[in-house]
């Protein structure tokens, strides 16, 4: 356990969008009988998800599917709202999740820019995001010792805290050449890498091949982080 700690619970049976009250919302499948809860710690698992959702806020609403792309989200990562059990219907509007998205997109877009009133517009736009609820959480090390450490209960302020510990430096991360999203950098890894992986290292590769031939390469899967 690290110093943060979560545990966010994902449908097994994955989300859908209904109609709730007259709203598109996002629910999980039925029936409850005959699924289950995975429990993972996104601060342990994945603590560069907050970045998946930012690429989704810069899409968000021009794109035909969108809806998808934040079922697709949800479905591997959880509902941002709701954690708490029974499921709350109602709570998961699609115009939540743009906003949310959004918000951090421009977060992430700030800090990674050269504007100079950044600092300026970054509080502000942190200052309407809801404070951290931290519990403590205690666990107990297998040699039997303990371990203390702050409890997130809710997956939407558990992607703005990893946004906090990245911008901080406690993750160490990169954003690839290639497709455009954030890698942790591991212990072992070389820093100065440029790409996520080796599907990405070999499209920057063909690419690079083709411009030099002045084709234009159709196997970039990058999207702009910066929009268009
Ligand atoms: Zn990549």
């Amino acid at each position: 356990m690290g110093l943060f700690t979560a545990e966010i619970a994902v449908w097994s049976k994955g989300y859908v969008w209904q109609e709730v009250d007259g709203r598109r919302c996002l629910e999980p499948r039925g029936p409850f009988a005959d699924g289950s809860f995975r429990r993972y710690d996104p601060f342990a698992e994945s603590p560069l998800a907050f970045d998946e959702l930012a690429q989704l806020g810069r899409g968000v609403d021009e794109r035909d599917d969108s809806e998808e792309r934040v079922a697709d989200f949800a479905n591997r990562r959880g509902l941002l709202w709701g954690q708490g059990q029974p499921h709350r219907p109602g709570l998961s509007t699609f115009d939540n999740w743009s906003a949310e998205a959004k918000l951090l997109a421009g977060a992430v877009r700030l800090w990674e820019s050269d504007d100079g009133d950044k600092a300026n517009q970054l509080s502000q736009l942190l200052a309407r995001r809801p404070g951290l609820a931290l519990t403590h959480a205690v666990d107990m090390k297998p040699d039997g010792s303990l371990v203390v450490g702050l409890h997130v209960a809710e997956l939407v302020q558990v992607l703005w805290a990893q946004f906090t510990l990245w911008a901080a430096g406690h993750v160490q991360a990169r954003r690839c050449r290639q497709c455009h999203r954030l890698f942790e950098i591991r212990p072992g890894m070389r820093s100065d890498r440029l790409y996520c992986s080796r599907r990405c290292n070999n499209a920057a590769y063909e690419r690079r091949q083709l411009d030099a031939t002045g084709i234009k390469s159709e196997t970039d899967v990058g999207k702009s982080p910066r929009g268009k």
